[in-house]
Formats: structure tokens, sequence, C-alpha cells
């Protein structure tokens, strides 16, 4: 039988092949991270990585303002409430979250300020009342830098709890590089000076602060 009759006999079928793999998008191996040992977060969500939007011309300040050799950024202590496995979002707003809505945005780099593509950022802080979700993954996810560099974190600015000041975590990790695990902070904080693990190396730029709204960015350089 040769693979004209073949083709004609399973027309049908061969169409509705075509328009799910249509459907489906590019094969997730194209877009799939490199392996690597922190990359702890879910495989199969990681196969689709949307494209995060692009950084306002603000962040483009920054990475025009990288100088070789740039400083790589600081680590700090995980802390005791990192869980693995977190989403793949780079949103992390839900309904009833409450607090400030914050916008941070970025690059990551290596220290010749080359843009870092594909690299993981994986965000968890604390509510607005500074409570953590030990449970459940509510503000923890993680995302992929894009081609330039690129991410976009959409969160709450997170509340105190005692002995810290306010912070976000994160880890980050270019593929197969090392992982750094630090944190963000907040400038004009009154708690950063008496909290231990404060370092104004890991201050967020502030760019526009409302009433409800906040958006900053920050820098990352990694090895
Ligand atoms: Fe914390």
């Amino acid at each position: 039988m040769t693979l004209q009759i073949l083709l004609k006999q399973a027309g049908s079928t061969w169409l509705l092949v075509f328009l799910l793999a249509a459907c489906a998008g590019p094969a997730p191996a194209a877009n799939a991270p490199a392996p690597a040992a922190a990359r702890t977060a879910s495989p199969a969500a990681a196969q689709s990585t949307p494209a995060p939007a692009l950084a306002p011309a603000s962040a483009g300040d920054a990475l025009a303002a990288c100088q070789v050799p740039a400083a790589l950024t600081p680590p700090v202590t995980e802390g005791p409430y990192f869980k693995a496995n977190s989403p793949l979002r780079s949103s992390l707003l839900q309904t009833g979250l409450g607090g400030m809505s914050l916008t941070l945005t970025g690059y990551v780099l290596n220290a010749s300020c080359q843009p870092v593509a594909n690299a993981l950022l994986d965000f968890w802080q604390a509510d607005s009342q500074g409570v953590y979700d030990n449970s459940g993954y509510t503000l923890r996810g993680h995302q992929f830098t894009d081609a330039g560099g690129r991410f976009q974190l959409l969160t709450v600015v997170p509340g105190l709890y005692p002995g810290r000041t306010e912070h976000i975590h994160v880890k980050v990790q270019a593929p197969n590089g090392p992982v750094l695990t630090t944190q963000l902070f907040f400038p004009g904080v009154q708690n950063n000076q008496a909290d231990g693990i404060y370092n104004p190396a890991l201050l967020i730029t502030v760019e526009k602060a409302g009433a409800a709204a906040m958006q900053a960015s920050f820098t990352f350089i990694i090895q």
C-alpha cells in the first residue's frame, strides 16, 4: 500500500493529529530549561514557560549602567520557609491578598554585564500581614528570564514579622550555574537597620509608589 493511499484512508486522523499539534504549540523540549540540581520547581510546569512581559525602560537603564566587572549579588540566608516545587507563574497576585501591589522588574546579568537568558528565579515571601503560607503555595512562584535576561514579578509588598524587616526571598540560577539564595529589601523601611540579615546592596529601586501600588526594579548579577 502506498503512502498516498495510507494518507487518504487516514485523512481525518491526520487532520486531527495536525490540529492537536498546532494547538499544543511548540514542542516543550524546545523551551525547557537545561536541567540543574537546584531547579526544583515542577518540570511539567516549566515546559509551558510563558514569555514574560518586557521590562520597562527604567530597567533598561540599569542594564546600560552595568559596569564590568559587575559585583555579584550577595547571598543571604534562605530562612526557614522555602518550599520546593513552587508553581510556574510570574504573578503571585490572587483575590483576598490585600496590601500594596508591587510590580518588580529587572534583569539577571553575569559579571560581564551580559543578560542571562532562561535563568530561574524562584520567589517566596510573607503576605501583607507578615504571614507565610507553609501549607500551600500562596505568594510562591518561579519563572525564567526571557532572551534578554528580563523578568517581571507581580506581587504585594510583604509585611513585617517578628525580628525581620520587609523582604522577598529569591533563588536565582543561570542554566547549569550555581544557585544564588538571597533576599530583596525595601528602601526607607525603619526596621532595615535593626535586621541583622539586611544588606543595602539588596535594596530594590522604587520607581513609582502610590497609595496602593509600587513599581520597582532590581538587577541580579550572578555567576
Ligand atoms: Fe522571610
